[in-house]
């Protein structure tokens, strides 16, 4: 048989290849368009870490370090109690142990951590890939907005908390009470029978629990 159809084929091929649009990007010439939600580099904000540690133990790579201590506030009232809150004083990830399974983010209850997709970080020593907290927080300003939420999404627990004062103001002339520092929301009254006690008389209801201490963090 003439091996000559089947170097037409390999021609043929070639020259419908050579004819196709290319999807090689010439970085780092031109940069690549990276999807939103690339795994580039871990963010770390500050302000939002209170310490608690859970990211460094669900690491499975061991690379989240953490040292922190406590400080103690003083109470703002006569007889109130003093507080304590952790300062963080170290935080570093080492990425040259990280294999960005992305779990540190995900367990963070603070939304103190956030992927990047900056990637342009490679060193020459393996040591350099220790970022400590100053770096980590450089990676913020890389860090994408967080997607619009869907048309018929609840609002986001945060905005509405922030909006609530401003909602009651309304509501509050007649709904005053003692506790709580913002407006109260009317509560329903349901019609009593004939002879059964006040719900309000007599006994003593169980206390609410109180809130979290929202400076200190549990170890
Ligand atoms: S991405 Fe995974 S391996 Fe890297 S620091 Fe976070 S938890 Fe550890
Ligand atoms: S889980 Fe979040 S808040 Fe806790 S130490 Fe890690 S980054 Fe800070």
């Amino acid at each position: 048989m003439s091996p000559l159809p089947g170097i037409l084929k390999g021609l043929i091929t070639t020259a419908r290849t050579a004819l196709r649009p290319t999807h090689t990007a010439e970085y780092p010439d031109v940069a690549p368009e990276l999807p939103p939600r690339s795994r580039g580099v871990i963010a770390l904000l500050e302000e939002n870490c209170t310490s608690c540690m859970l990211c460094a133990r669900e690491c499975p790579d061991w690379c989240i370090y953490i040292d922190s201590h406590k400080e103690t506030i003083p109470a703002t009232t006569e007889g109130g109690r003093d507080r304590q809150r952790n300062v963080l004083d170290r935080f570093a990830i080492d990425f040259s142990l990280c294999m960005y399974c992305g779990i540190c983010i995900e367990v963070c209850p603070f939304d103190a951590l956030h992927w990047s997709p900056q990637f342009e970080y490679a060193e020459v020593d393996l040591l350099d890939l220790l970022h400590e907290k100053d770096r980590l927080g450089g990676w913020m300003a890389s860090v994408p907005p967080p997607p619009a939420l869907d048309e018929k999404a609840a609002e986001p627990a945060e905005i509405a908390a922030a909006n609530r004062p401003a909602r009651g103001a309304g509501l509050a002339g007649g709904a005053g009470g003692a506790g709580g520092s913002g407006p109260r929301m009317p509560r329903t009254v349901r019609p009593r029978a004939a002879g059964s006690p006040r719900p309000d008389a007599g006994g003593s209801s169980p206390a609410a629990p109180s809130p979290p201490d929202a400076g200190e963090a549990s170890p």
